[in-house]
């Protein structure tokens, strides 16, 4: 070894021992940084190649620079994709893994070639010393492979340099030190190479290690100090474009000047080439809906439900305006946010639909009957009006689930209340009260009246046959119970109680036929 290169070796020593330092920095606090195993490799290749380009220098024989030139490309060949994949995740680019284990190929191929030059010269033509130089040192003459390898490392390089440049608008200021901390990373070697590539380096040396010395001691100052990679500062472009709510934002005058993915998917006309029109103006070209309507915070109402249709469908969207303020507190804009709540709205329909009726022949349940029932009953009371009750029920239903199946048995419950259901107004409480037994509440309808309603239900069922495709046309009969109160004195329990008494009457009596509660009246 040559005295006068110790000082460059030492440097050189040196950066590989911060790169070794950083490596295991990382390795020891993986979960403090979120792309510790990319940083790990990328430091561990680093330190490879600046360790074996150290022994390079200090080797005496052209055999010995040859064999540390093969442990250098594990570093140089890979190192360049790893740093591009650190870049891609730290932006937030996302690339499948087949892309990025496609990436390794063109390295992968580098490494086998160099260390297999020997046997056909791919990579360099010709590698031999140099008679100018004080101490052992090789130069090349490139084959090639050797262009190959270049052009991918430089654009490796490149590629990351310019994500980062991207990225630095659209990142907050507090994390723009990483982010310059990683050009500096990615571009000074980069300068370095290309000088080195050029011949317009000194004795035509390498000045990668040595500005890796650099560019690790700042990056160990970053890590140390600001925390540099230990927070992945997602841009707030990817957060905006991922949210699920329709983000619109305007500027203090109600002028369009951004809006997200989400927007775009809720209000299909939305277009770039409207941005600087004014919302209220371009709404209804939007929506469909002839008002703008919408209030900001501060205003009565912050959430509103809009509804407009988009690709065909009626969506129903909670709208919420508000005020975004600047640094100074004073206001800049507004923010419209969407948030598609048609699902939502569709199942509560579905739950209060379940609440109110009966599942299976659609008309009220015997609970929505109750509660009806007694309002319109205190109604009628207050006004001394008359109140009805007809109970009635399938006769000998049991046969038909007993004969043609309990699906004919279904069948026959949802014919008895439509048949029935045709037969009454729209204000006269239809209901299913059990099983095969429905109820019908009827409010000022006079006592004789409710006795020929149920005759005409009684009359509607027997004369419409249920047409099934298996069993033919079945007849459906059933019995019916009438109780009236002629004022306030009976209580719906009672008209119940009364109306039943008076249907099992109407079953001893032979079945499908109409039957009154007689104590009451006879007692009025
Ligand atoms: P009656 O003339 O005395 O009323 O005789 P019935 O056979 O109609 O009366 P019963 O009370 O003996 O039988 C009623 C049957 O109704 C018993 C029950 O299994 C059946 N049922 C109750 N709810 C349903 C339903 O939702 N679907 C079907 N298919 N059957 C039901
Ligand atoms: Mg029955
Ligand atoms: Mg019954």
């Amino acid at each position: 070894m040559q005295l006068d290169l110790t000082p460059y070796i030492s440097l050189i020593t040196t950066s590989g021992v911060l790169n070794t330092f950083l490596c295991l920095y990382v390795f020891f606090k993986k979960r403090e940084f979120p792309e510790a195993r990319l940083l790990v490799w990328w430091t561990a290749l680093q330190s490879v190649y600046i360790f074996a380009f150290a022994f390079e220098l200090a080797s005496d024989t052209l055999e010995e620079i040859k064999r540390w030139g093969v442990v250098e490309y594990i570093g140089i060949a890979f190192t360049p994709v790893v740093g591009l994949l650190l870049i891609m995740r730290y932006i937030d680019w996302n690339i499948s893994r087949r892309t990025a284990r496609a990436m390794f190929i063109i390295p992968a191929i580098t490494f086998l070639l160099v260390a297999t030059n020997e046997s056909h010269h791919l990579f360099y033509k010709d590698v031999y010393l140099r008679s100018d130089t004080p101490t052992p040192m090789a130069d090349i003459v490139i084959g090639d492979w050797y262009i190959v390898h270049g052009a991918y490392t430089f654009g490796c390089l490149f590629a990351g340099a310019i994500l980062l440049l991207r990225q630095w608008f659209k990142t907050k200021k507090t994390f723009r030190i990483q982010l310059l901390t990683l050009l500096c990373g990615q571009s000074l070697p980069m300068i370095g190479a290309f000088l080195y590539l050029i011949g317009a380096t000194p004795y035509g040396a390498d000045p990668v290690p040595f500005i890796l010395s650099i560019t690790s001691a700042l990056y160990i100052w970053a890590i140390l100090s600001t925390r540099l990679l230990m927070i992945v500062p997602i841009a707030k472009e990817n957060i905006f474009e991922s949210m699920r709510e329709g983000v619109i934002v305007l500027d203090r005058s109600g002028r369009l000047i951004d809006y997200n993915k989400a927007a775009s998917r809720m209000i299909p006309a939305l277009r770039r080439s409207l941005l600087g029109k004014r919302l209220v103006d371009i709404w209804e070209n939007l929506t469909g809906l002839p008002h703008y309507g919408l209030k900001r915070p501060g205003a009565d109402e912050t959430v509103q439900e809009l509804q407009w249709e988009s690709g065909g469908v009626l969506s129903i969207y909670q709208a919420k305006l508000s005020i975004v303020r600047g640094r100074g507190g004073d206001v800049i804009g507004d923010l419209l946010m969407l948030v598609d709540v048609t699902e939502q709205k569709r199942l509560e329909e579905q739950l209060r639909h379940m609440a109110y009726y009966d599942g299976l022949t659609g008309i009220y349940n015997r609970t929505q009957f109750i509660i009806r029932a007694k309002e319109q009953l205190e109604l009628s009371a207050l006004r001394e009006r008359p109140t009805s009750v007809i109970l009635f029920d399938i006769d000998n239903f049991k046969a038909f689930n007993d004969s043609y199946g309990h699906e004919t048995g279904d069948d026959v419950l949802r014919h008895a209340a439509a048949v029935c259901q045709r037969e009454l107004k729209p204000d006269m409480l239809f209901a299913r009260y059990g099983g095969e037994e429905f109820v019908v509440a009827l409010h000022g309808e006079l006592p004789e009246s409710a006795d020929l309603i149920a005759e005409r239900l009684r009359i509607a069922l027997s004369g419409n046959t249920l047409d099934t495709p298996a069993h033919g046309s079945l007849t459906v009969t059933a019995s019916f119970g009438v109780a009236s109160s002629m004022d306030s004195a009976a209580s719906l329990e009672t008209l119940l109680r009364e109306a039943d008494a008076a249907l099992y009457e109407a079953k001893r009596g032979g079945r499908n036929r109409v039957c009154r509660y007689q104590g009451r009246l006879a007692a009025t």
